[in-house]
This record gives structure tokens, C-alpha cells and sequence, in this order.
């Protein structure tokens, strides 16, 4: 019986949106098509935005009427758009399954960027993040991941305007990294949007078998490790992962991690009053870096309900900036951009059906 079962089951139609060109070029010859017709199809959906079929004119009428009943093109819906004072926006997009996720639009900075979330909800459970809060809810499909700025693209009138990607909504990256990974293809394919990876910033907790996965990628984004404390000990109480994969592993994967001539790794050092911003903090945050080619961007907390820290004070942040500039490491002070809107890093979290659901934000310079 459960075999008979087994054999009824017909399998959805593949998504033309969700597919890597070669995985979409297979599955069109499966079905008796023509491979080019790949490149033709991702013309028409990355880099003019067409997703329906029937307007894809250029490819022959009867064509499309098959592709119309063999493949699915989904992409996240725009639910709500909100503009912060100093033009950060954010994006409520609703996923097929009706999850919700959010994407954030950070305008001059000087690039234009969009931030992207990888996973709903976050496993990871970060001391001071409300994603962490939410536990991880599903991994986003490699389709969603680029379906992000696919929509963002297009609602910003933005398909002509070159734009940086921080993986820095939502979600673990890395604990989704196939799909991310597959996004990132998607993303650099030379008919699509040929993005590339140079203009893409992943940032993580530092799984370390996925970042020693990531070391012998061909596409390789930039890195950003979430380091926030310069010892196992006030690290541990913050990331919990950190248990298993421990500062100083961190720190050697990071050296051992192959790097492009004037690249750096950027690592983020949220920063809790009272907790990892003393100046003793800040000379062994120096001393374990020197040796890497970093630079260091310092987050000042976002504070929200729910979130047991505070910000330090400014003296205390610009205290703290100076001792690492002194040991000759390159600083940034993050700015916290759409702060009213609730769209700053860590300010975002599903927080009921009435409510935008919210994902982490990321803020570049
Ligand atoms: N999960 C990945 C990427 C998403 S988080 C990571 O942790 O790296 C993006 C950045 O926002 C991380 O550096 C994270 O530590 C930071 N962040 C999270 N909560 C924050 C908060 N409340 N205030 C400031 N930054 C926060
Ligand atoms: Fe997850 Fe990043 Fe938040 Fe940590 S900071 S809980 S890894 S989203």
C-alpha cells in the first residue's frame, strides 16, 4: 500500500526562480527543451524582472505555454514598505508558505545595500538579538534568498544600480549554507544579475566546519565574523555557540582563511555596557587580532524590550574605538540606521499577526 501511495505522489513543478542555471538547464532538457533557453529565462527574470511567462517574449509562444505548465516562478510578496527618517527602509515580505520575513534597504553608504535574511527565525539564540529569541522557524530556500533582492530591486527602481548584500538579516547564514551558497551562485550568474562576490558580505557566529567549507568556495563573499567579546568567557555567556567552537579556533580559521589582496575580515564587536567595553576588553580584542588582517566594526547595542544590556555611553564607545586605533587596527562605529522604524540590527522579530515581523538588520557605514 505504501508503495502504491508512494508512486501516486506527483512532485511540484520546479520553480524557474529557485534554480541555479545549470540545475534549471538540466530540468529543461528533462522535459525535452532546449538548454539555452536557460539563459533566456534568467535574463528575463534577473535582470528585467519578468516573472511571468507569458511575457517572456522573445522565447516562442508554444514554449511558453509549456513552461507555463511544467514550472512554478514564485517570489516573496510585498506586504509593507516602511521608510525610516534617514531613508532606510524596510520590507515585510510574505513567503508562499506565509511566513514573513523582512528586508532591510540601507541607502549611501556610500554603496546602496540591501540586507538579507537567510533563515526565518535564528537557532543560534545570541544573548542580546530578538531573532535569537524566535528560534530558528525554517531555513530559507535559495529562491526566497535571492527572491529578496529580486523584490527590492524592482520595488526600489533599483535593476540598473549596482548594490552591495550583507547576510546580515535574518538568520545564520552558514547554518543554511547550501541554500545561501546556492543563492550566491544565482546571484553572480554572468545572464542574471552577475552580482558580484566582491559586493556580497556574509556575516556569522563562525561555524567552523561551514567556514572551512566556505575557505575552498569558488564563489567566495567578503567575511564578517560576530566576534563580541575577545575571551571564551564573556564570549560564551553572549553566543552560545561558542561552547563548541571556541575564540582562539575562530581566530586561526580566520588566518588560515584565503583572502584577496587588501581584502579584510571585518569582525563585529556588539557593544553591552558593563560587559565587553572596557579598555581591558578592548587591549585583548587588539592583541588577538594582531595577525589577522581585520578590521574591527564596532556595534553599539540596539537596545530593546526583552534585551538584558544596555548601550555604553559614548565616551565610553569612542573610548573604547581609540585603544583599538592606537594598536594600529582599522575601527568603524557602526551607525544605527532605521532605529525609528525598527529596522536596526537586532531590533526585529516576528512578533504576532498584528505586527511586521522582523528580522535583523544590518547596517553597514
Ligand atoms: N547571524 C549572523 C548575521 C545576522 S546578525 C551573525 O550573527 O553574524 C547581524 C549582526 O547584527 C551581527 O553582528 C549581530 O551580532 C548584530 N546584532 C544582533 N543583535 C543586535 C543588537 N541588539 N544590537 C546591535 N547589533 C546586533
Ligand atoms: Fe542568530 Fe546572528 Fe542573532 Fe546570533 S546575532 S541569534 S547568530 S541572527
Amino acid at each position: 500500500m505504501v508503495e502504491n501511495l508512494r508512486d501516486t505522489v506527483t512532485p511540484p513543478p520546479p520553480d524557474l526562480a529557485a534554480l541555479e542555471r545549470s540545475a534549471l538547464e538540466d530540468a529543461l532538457a528533462a522535459r525535452g527543451h532546449q538548454r539555452f533557453r536557460a539563459r533566456q529565462i534568467f535574463r528575463w527574470i534577473y535582470r528585467r524582472g519578468v516573472t511571468d511567462v507569458a511575457a517572456m517574449t522573445d522565447l516562442p509562444v508554444e514554449f511558453r505555454e509549456q513552461l507555463a505548465r511544467e514550472f512554478t516562478v514564485t517570489s516573496p510578496v510585498l506586504v509593507h514598505r516602511e521608510r525610516s527618517v534617514d531613508g532606510t527602509e524596510k520590507f515585510l515580505l510574505r513567503l508562499a508558505d506565509g511566513q514573513r520575513i523582512e528586508s532591510v534597504f540601507i541607502p549611501d553608504t556610500p554603496a546602496m545595500t540591501f540586507c538579507i535574511s537567510t533563515q526565518v527565525g535564528c537557532a543560534m539564540g545570541c544573548a542580546f538579538c530578538l531573532t535569537g529569541k524566535m528560534g530558528l522557524i525554517r531555513n530559507l530556500t535559495a529562491g526566497e534568498i535571492v527572491g529578496q533582492v529580486r523584490v527590492l530591486a524592482t520595488a526600489l527602481g533599483m535593476r540598473d544600480t549596482k548594490f552591495n548584500i550583507v547576510l546580515m538579516g535574518m538568520g545564520e547564514p552558514l547554518h543554511n549554507y547550501d541554500e545561501t551558497m546556492s543563492a550566491l551562485r544565482i546571484l553572480a550568474d554572468e545572464h542574471g544579475l552577475a552580482l558580484s562576490p566582491r559586493r556580497v558580505t556574509l556575516s556569522t557566529v563562525g561555524l567552523l566546519p561551514a567556514l572551512e567549507r566556505l575557505a575552498r568556495e569558488p564563489i567566495m563573499p567578503n567575511l564578517a565574523i560576530s566576534l563580541h567579546a575577545p575571551t571564551d568567557a564573556t564570549r560564551g555567556e553572549l553566543v552560545p555557540i561558542n561552547k563548541k567552537y571556541g575564540v582562539s579556533e575562530i581566530i586561526d580559521a580566520c588566518k588560515r582563511f584565503p583572502l584577496k589582496r587588501r581584502n579584510r575580515i571585518t569582525f563585529e564587536y556588539v557593544l553591552l555596557a558593563g560587559v565587553n567595553d572596557s579598555p581591558a576588553d578592548a587591549r585583548r580584542l587588539a592583541k588577538l587580532l594582531s595577525g589577522v588582517k581585520s578590521k574591527v566594526n564596532l556595534i553599539p547595542l540596539n537596545a530593546a524590550a526583552g534585551i538584558p544590556f544596555e548601550r555604553p555611553s559614548d565616551e565610553a564607545i569612542d573610548r573604547f574605538a581609540k585603544i583599538l586605533a592606537d594598536h594600529q587596527l582599522i575601527v568603524s562605529v557602526r551607525k544605527s540606521r532605521g532605529r525609528d522604524i525598527r529596522a536596526a540590527c537586532g531590533q526585529l522579530i516576528v512578533e504576532g499577526p498584528r505586527k511586521s515581523p522582523a528580522q535583523q538588520l544590518a547596517v553597514m557605514l
